[in-house]
């Protein structure tokens, strides 16, 4: 059907790509060529358990050599997208500049993609908390939003753990002060929403796996039968 709005539309509220901000010709899209084609897809093969890339490409799935030495805690983690160019940019404005169009645009990409979510089928779904003083300040929990807008399916538990601890933003610290920064930082809250379930933890970025690990470690003291991770981005 004509729209006869568009045009007005367009020249009230000129179109510009939500990344870069350069004008865009297309009012239907929010993402210039360029941007979208900077966003890089973690592609197969990838470890079945940590999901991590392979290198070279000719070869199946397979586990890789980190997680055979050091089996993490959980049994499978899985994210669409590599922490670089636009999807940082997206989720940096998302997260720090409250711009909910980025965000939007990145769950538009990623329905776009064949991702399997099957695979993550689970009991529950835990977002990774922020502590309440963090959560006060920003107004809004980024696992959350990623979670209900991705797992419409599985029951989503917003309490059912807590950071006790507010830790400095893990951002710009180095891979040992991560893994300090947030040692004990979790308590689980409701053991009844944990034990013997499956458990699917949400969070945005994943980069040295600190806050996943130490988010893992309470959910099996507490009970729980298997934790799978999802995050919308990976640090590569
Ligand atoms: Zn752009
Ligand atoms: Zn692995």
């Amino acid at each position: 059907m004509f729209d006869i709005f568009i045009p007005l539309k367009e020249l009230l509220f000129p179109n510009s790509c939500i990344c870069c901000k350069i004008p865009l010709k297309d009012y239907s899209s929010r993402l210039c060529t360029q941007c979208l084609d900077s966003i890089e897809l973690i592609s197969h093969p990838i470890c079945s358990i940590c999901g991590l890339p392979f290198i070279s490409k000719n070869q199946d799935d397979h586990i890789c050599g980190n997680c055979i030495l050091h089996p993490p805690l959980y049994s499978i983690k899985r994210s669409p997208f590599c922490y670089t160019a636009a999807v940082k940019e997206l989720i940096i404005s998302f997260k720090y500049f409250y711009d909910f169009l980025s965000f939007s645009a990145l769950i538009d990409v990623f329905n776009t993609l064949e991702f399997n979510l099957d695979i993550l089928d689970s009991d529950v779904v835990i977002p990774v908390p922020l502590h309440p003083k963090r959560l006060r300040q920003r107004g809004f929990n980024q696992a959350s939003l990623i979670a209900k807008r991705i797992f419409k399916n599985i029951p989503i538990s917003f309490n059912a753990l807590l950071r006790t601890r507010n830790t400095p933003h893990q951002m710009g610290l180095k891979k040992q002060e991560r893994l300090k920064n947030v040692v004990g930082a979790f308590k689980v809250r409701k053991k009844d929403k944990i034990r013997s379930k499956t458990i699917l933890l949400v969070d945005d970025v994943v980069t040295t796996g600190a806050t996943i690990n130490e988010c893992c470690k309470e959910l099996l003291n507490a009970g729980a039968k298997e934790v799978k991770v999802f995050s919308l981005a990976q640090a590569i």
